[in-house]
This record gives structure tokens, sequence and C-alpha cells, in this order.
């Protein structure tokens, strides 16, 4: 194993028990493959499932495996009018399963995401019965304050770049605190603690996935 990766199972292990006193379910995965197979066998058949706007689901192919087996999909991106996408965000909220990534995640097992429409952030706190959360090790930070700033500084403008926002950030690479319309940070949401207990269930992923 390269010392990155041994790193990551290293402080994965710490991380995974700090979740699990906040009532998180939570599990380790070297590789994004293994995290995918972990993501299929916790979802049962004939379950409803749903998705936020997450990078890493994507390159993990699950969206894909979902729309390719046996469940009932809430795919907003299906959604041929903005009124077609409003309301299939409005049933992922009800979906049996929430798939989504965190912007970021602290050593000591806290949660830290930002949202422009927040039928993401949403989902989270309640309405799906099960969230699944996938973090790659490279958004684990030391501390809250760096959890924040990871969100508003690193992942925020990267995710308008990719959206092609109007914002400042698209353009410069920086946040700059807009108050824009088109703005993707209207609420952070920190969570610092899962109930019901094991609602919520963190996957880590040592390899760099999303942003
Ligand atoms: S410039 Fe606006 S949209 Fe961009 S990261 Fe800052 S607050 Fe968010």
């Amino acid at each position: 194993m390269n010392p990155i990766d041994e790193r990551n199972a290293r402080l994965a292990k710490n991380v995974v028990e700090h979740l699990k006193a906040r009532h998180f379910d939570a599990y380790y995965c070297q590789t994004g493959e293994e995290a995918k197979k972990l993501v299929l066998a916790l979802v049962p058949e004939g379950s409803s499932v749903s998705w936020g706007g997450s990078v890493t689901l994507r390159q993990l192919g699950l969206t894909d495996a979902f729309h390719a087996g046996k469940y009932d999909v809430i795919d907003r991106d299906l959604g041929k009018t903005p009124e077609e996408t409003f309301d299939l965000h409005r049933k992922a909220l009800l979906a049996d399963f929430f798939l989504t990534s965190t912007n970021a995640l602290t050593q000591d097992g806290i949660l830290v995401n930002i949202d422009g429409r927040c039928n993401r952030i949403a989902a989270m706190c309640f309405g799906p019965k099960e969230v699944i959360v996938l973090c790659s090790m490279q958004k684990v930070t030391a501390t809250l304050e760096d959890a924040i700033a990871r969100a508003r500084n690193y992942a925020a403008p990267v995710n308008a770049v990719r959206l092609n926002t109007k914002t400042p950030c698209a353009i410069n690479g920086s946040c700059a605190n807009c108050k824009s319309p088109d703005s993707i940070c209207s609420q952070i949401l920190i969570t610092r603690l899962c109930k019901p207990a094991g609602r919520m269930k963190i996957i880590l992923i040592g390899e760099a996935l999303g942003y």
C-alpha cells in the first residue's frame, strides 16, 4: 500500500469511530469500486431511490446502476421542464434511499454541506427513510472551520465552474461571498448527529473522487 492509501486507511479508522459515536452508520472502502458494491448491497431491490447532484455518484457509475436495476428511480435529471424537475426534487424527499456526497467532513465526524436550491441538504435533514453519503478521504478536514472553508472556498467554486453559473467564483475560481440569484450557496448545513440512529450511512472512500 502506498503512503497515501495507508494514511487514508489509518485516518479513516478514527473517523469511522467518531461517526459511530454520533450515531451514523459508518464504513471505510479503500476503492470506489468497493464503495459501489457496498451501496448496492445496502439498497434492497424494489426500493425507491433518488440522489443529489453528486459528481462522486456519477464517477462510480451508481446512477447508471440504479437505472439498470430493479429500483423505483426518482431522477431529477429526467425532468423536461423546470416544473417537472421541481416536482422530481419534491418526490425525492419521500424516497426510501437518498444518495449524496458531502462537501466536507471533519475528522471528528461532522458533515458540512452548502447548497443553492437546497433539495440535497433538505433530504439530508429529513424526508428519505435512509441517506447514504459517499465521502472521499480528500474531503476530510482537521476542524469544523476547515470544513466550512473547504465547502465555501473550494467545493462551491469548482461546482460553479462545472455548472457554469453566473457567479464571480465561476470566473475567478474563488468565493466572492456573492448574492447572485445564480448562487449555489444559499444555505450551509452542519450535521453533527444522526437522528434517528443509523438513518445516515457514511461511506468513506480512500480513492480521490468528486470535488
Ligand atoms: S461567489 Fe457566490 S456562488 Fe460562488 S462560492 Fe461564493 S457565494 Fe457561492
